[in-house]
């Protein structure tokens, strides 16, 4: 398959005519309806993107075509596309059909992108193992009946099992890392205010990112480099120039990597994972970088506050999802109380309902600075330790995940074991710092192992470097 070599590989094959986006699109198409079973798909655009393969093959013809000339995308169906439906995985937005493209999905189109569909996920990406959709679980392509992760599941299958070439997804508090951890791809989650947010159906905005997933670090780069950058639709997106994450950078030299102590010491940590990771940092030590183990004194707090204030920023995002303006709408409703009751409750599954009301909550006057603002204090916390450690390292390590995929149902009746699959992946969207999962390794039943870097705000393109150098050299 054209997924398994770089994408430039591909833009040359398309240049000489050894192949056309019409093929590539087709190709695409196939393996969808091969996986279909997976569900990794709500809605496949296969005529809209047909027809945007001939018009860029006419394009390339005339030397005219845009730097992602037959980069095949699928796209979360959180984000937003011109003339097509979105749904947040939710039965409340079914038949919305969005009259504008998010920035992000508009920026690939604008290089010639095809968008092949739109993909899978909890419901308002609110999960972690896409069993909170309402159009029943994306399925992990490795292993039997196990989760991809979420709430980007559908997304990190798509890549898996070579459905589109990279794939958008969201990241609140790991909704990219953790998926691509279980699916053995790779994940980016951009530092927060690098990619526009708008189209993005907001879950907790001062959190939401969009990222990447890809099958190398090159395709993975050359997105990022499309998608990032200042949106005057988005008063938070960053001004900062955007790096050419896709050159490669100067040599580096060896690097000091961070691991977290406690990380490694946490109870309910599976062992092949444990493993894996000190694995993985001793080829690090042994290729010259430098290690230093670092302490976290507020990882215990990372859930905690991620779901204070992650629940109570929906709490009003999704106040706006009331059956006057966008897709389902309750039937004779008795007055206006009614439409807007009856609607939230026929429109939103479980766990959505459960974190309107823990964000409400959180929210009310008797309980604010309890929690709310509390929580927010730690944040601050979080983010200057964070802050103060990358004076020191370059990038700090843990793993992605405390276990590998686990089996679809197996933790569904237990709300908190659920919620600790992103106990790693917390930090990072609480600081606003980029970080990444790379596929490394398996458990013994061959399910894959991710490790997760995180770096300095807007420090990307180190990342992306050195996530490619170390990879190279843990595989060699
Ligand atoms: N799994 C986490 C949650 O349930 C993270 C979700 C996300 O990043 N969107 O909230």
């Amino acid at each position: 398959l054209e997924s398994h070599t770089s994408f430039s590989d591909l833009s040359k094959s398309l240049g000489t005519g050894k192949t056309t986006c019409r093929k590539v699109v087709e190709r695409y198409l196939e393996q969808i309806a091969k996986h279909k079973a997976l569900n990794a798909f709500i809605e496949v655009f296969e005529d809209s993107a047909l027809s945007r393969a001939d018009e860029i093959d006419l394009k390339i013809a005339d030397g005219k075509a845009g730097k992602l000339a037959g980069m095949v995308v699928g796209i979360k169906d959180v984000l937003c596309y011109k003339d097509h439906s979105s749904t947040a995985g939710s039965q409340i937005l079914k038949g919305y059909n969005s009259p504008y493209s998010s920035t992000a999905v508009e920026r690939l189109e604008s290089e010639d992108a095809i968008i092949i569909g739109r993909q899978n996920c909890d419901e308002f990406a609110m999960g972690s193992s896409n069993e909170n959709s309402s159009y029943g679980p994306a399925i992990n392509g490795i292993g039997e009946n196990r989760v991809p992760g979420g709430s980007s599941g559908g997304s990190a299958v798509s890549v898996q099992m070579d459905m589109c070439r990279v794939s958008l997804g969201t990241d609140t508090g790991g909704s990219v890392r953790q998926p691509a951890s279980f699916c053995g791809v790779y994940g980016l989650k951009p530092s927060y205010s690098r990619v526009s947010r708008y189209g993005l159906i907001a879950y907790g905005s001062s959190f939401d990112c969009i990222g990447v997933f890809s099958k190398n670090i090159e395709d993975m780069a050359l997105t990022l480099e499309v998608i990032a950058g200042h949106d005057p639709n988005d008063a938070t997106s960053s001004t900062l120039e955007v790096p050419d994450y896709s050159k490669p950078m100067d040599e580096q030299g060896p690097r000091t990597i961070g691991v977290i102590e406690e990380t490694l010491s946490l109870e309910g940590i599976n062992p092949a994972v444990l493993k894996n990771t000190r694995n993985f940092v001793q080829q690090l030590e042994n290729a010259g970088h430098k290690i230093k183990m670092v302490h976290s004194k507020f990882l215990e707090y990372a859930l905690p506050v991620y779901y204070i204030l992650t629940t109570a920023e929906a709490s009003t995002n999704l106040s706006r999802f009331d059956g006057v303006r966008y897709g389902h709408r309750t039937r004779d409703p008795k007055n206006l109380m009614e439409l807007y009751e009856n609607t939230r409750t026929e429109g939103f599954g479980e766990e959505v309902k459960r974190r309107v009301m823990l964000g409400t909550f959180v929210l009310t006057s008797s309980y604010y600075d309890a929690y709310f603002t509390k929580a927010q204090k730690v944040r601050k916390l979080i983010q200057e330790e964070l802050k103060t450690q990358f004076k020191e390292v370059d990038f700090i390590l843990s793993p992605t995940t405390p276990t590998p995929a686990f089996r679809l149902g197996e933790k569904s009746e237990n709300i908190l074991e659920m919620y600790l699959a992103d106990i790693f992946t917390a930090q990072a969207p609480l600081g606003g710092f980029p970080a990444i999962s790379l596929p490394y390794g398996k458990d013994p039943e061959g399910m894959p192992l991710g490790i997760h870097l995180m770096a300095d705000s807007f420090k990307e393109r180190e990342l992306l470097e050195f996530s490619k150098k170390s990879i190279s050299l843990v595989q060699n």
